[in-house]
């Protein structure tokens, strides 16, 4: 059965996108950087946008800002104001920072009632949010329970996946006690079993949205490794509407993993597939670093084609012919093929040239 629709954004500029549902499952991502000092700084403000716009070429749908004082969050609003990308308030601690984000065309908050002082504080941020048409995102993570559940799972009478969503059934029980409903929830663990249980738990008995994520995953690989376990296990069993990787990584990469984990599991179509050797002995050709130098713009193109990037001619268009244009070394020189075809040869030196004019022409 589908979640329950919850809608964020469509205030100002700023998109309107459906989380849950029949939406697409959407990518989130998390800025990485203290904002500030924004709200009076043109050039920074500046830059926060070109970054935000790649971000939103590479498939990002929504972005997550930590907003720790009264200056970030009337930098946020002044970054909301000028991108079409749905950004959200992450709040710890000081409900009235919810509050001065509303003042902006921020797209959600995201609260953790568990640390907002008391349930008054949540209905305040509730009853704003409502006044604005603005959705919340409920986040809870393994650090979070209550008391009351942290002696149970003590005890042994309670298992950490079990707590976590006994404390998201808590905290779902105040939004609907004060008849809202556009919410979304986060069970979060840097455990993949726990998230995986602790959000099959909750979707077995409740339709609200969930967003995905495993925290604290850790560097690149690993945090990769753990996110796709758990979404793929997650998402195969139609569970989750929006994902987060979460890495001590860029934005950018969370943004290519969590893209990735979706086209693998059957669930974003589309865009540039990047396929590349792991280049050995036999190579011709820095696979390595032509990859790493091309992949934030081949995943940005607004191209739906295989690109194919090999060390040798020996396997190199044999190996990526179902590629629609690929590149290979061969003894200093590269060889552009299409399909199989070879259809230019250059000197090395002139490999990106040629393949830039090659792959605009598709
Ligand atoms: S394409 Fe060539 S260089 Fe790359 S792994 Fe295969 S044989 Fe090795």
């Amino acid at each position: 059965m589908a979640t329950k629709e919850v809608f964020i954004g469509g205030k100002g500029i700023t998109k309107r996108i459906g989380i849950g549902g029949n939406n697409p499952v959407s990518i989130q991502t998390m800025w990485k950087e203290p904002i500030t000092d924004v709200n009076d700084n043109s050039e920074k403000l500046d830059l926060i946008l070109k970054k935000i716009n790649n971000l939103q070429f590479l498939g990002c749908d929504i972005i997550r800002f930590a907003v720790p004082d009264m200056k970030s969050a009337a930098s946020l609003c002044r970054i909301a104001a000028h991108t079409e990308v749905p950004l959200v308030a992450d709040i710890h601690f000081d409900y009235r920072l919810a509050l001065d984000c509303l003042k902006g065309n921020v797209a959600a908050i995201r609260i953790n009632p568990g640390n907002i002082g008391s349930a008054e504080n949540t209905r305040k941020v509730v009853e704003a949010c409502r006044e604005n048409g603005v959705a919340i995102r409920i986040g809870i993570n393994s650090g979070s329970y209550p008391k009351e559940l942290q002696k149970k799972v003590a005890a042994g009478e309670m298992t950490r996946a079990e707590a976590l969503c006994e404390t998201a059934v808590i905290e779902s029980a105040v939004f609907e006690e004060l008849h809202f409903d556009q919410y979304v929830v986060s069970m979060k663990s840097s455990s993949v079993e726990e998230t995986v249980l602790s959000n099959r738990f909750y979707a077995q008995k409740y339709h609200n949205p969930l967003h995905l994520g495993v925290t604290e995953a850790g560097p690149l690989i690993d945090g990769i490794v753990k996110s796709t376990m758990a979404f793929s296990t997650l998402l195969n069993e139609n569970i989750g509407d929006t994902i987060r990787v979460s890495l001590s990584s860029t934005p950018e990469n969370e943004v290519i993993a969590a893209r990735n984990i979706l086209k693998e599991c059957g669930r974003r179509t589309g865009g540039v597939t990047l396929v590349s050797c792991p280049r050995c002995g036999r190579e011709g050709f820095d696979v390595h670093s032509f990859v790493e130098r091309w992949q934030p713009e081949l995943l940005a193109m607004d191209k739906n084609i295989t690109v194919a990037v090999m060390g040798c001619i020996v396997n190199g268009p044999g190996e990526g012919k179902h590629a629609d244009i690929g590149i290979a070394g061969a003894g200093g020189k590269a060889i552009i093929f299409k399909k199989g075809q070879i259809v230019r040869t250059v000197p090395e030196k002139d490999a990106d040239t040629a393949f830039r004019e090659e792959i605009q022409s598709l």
